[in-house]
């Protein structure tokens, strides 16, 4: 929450502000005696996170356009009532 307040609850790299997540700028497995710092912690978007997670663990970055088929099957993964599809049929 201390975290949140801070960095004005938008994700520190692209501004966003939905589907936010804290995220340890030194990964917890690294430095475990800091993972409650609140130095050590920034927003970001869930991926904006995803995409920082991905390089940490060795993965080059998804092509772009990959990326966002992703992107968009987990969108509709989150939000399965949201979409406008749904809507017109829901009577
Ligand atoms: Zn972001």
């Amino acid at each position: 929450m201390q975290a949140l307040e801070r960095d004005g609850w938008q994700c520190v790299r692209c501004g966003a502000r939905r589907r936010l997540e804290v995220d340890h700028i030194l990964p917890v497995r690294d430095r475990p005696d800091i993972s409650y710092a609140l130095a050590n912690l920034q927003v970001l978007c869930a991926r904006c996170h995803a995409r920082k997670t991905r390089l940490e663990v060795g993965h080059k970055p998804l092509p772009p356009d990959r990326a966002r088929w992703r992107e968009l099957l987990r969108d509709m993964q989150h939000n399965p009532n949201e979409s406008e599809d749904a809507k017109c049929w829901t009577p």
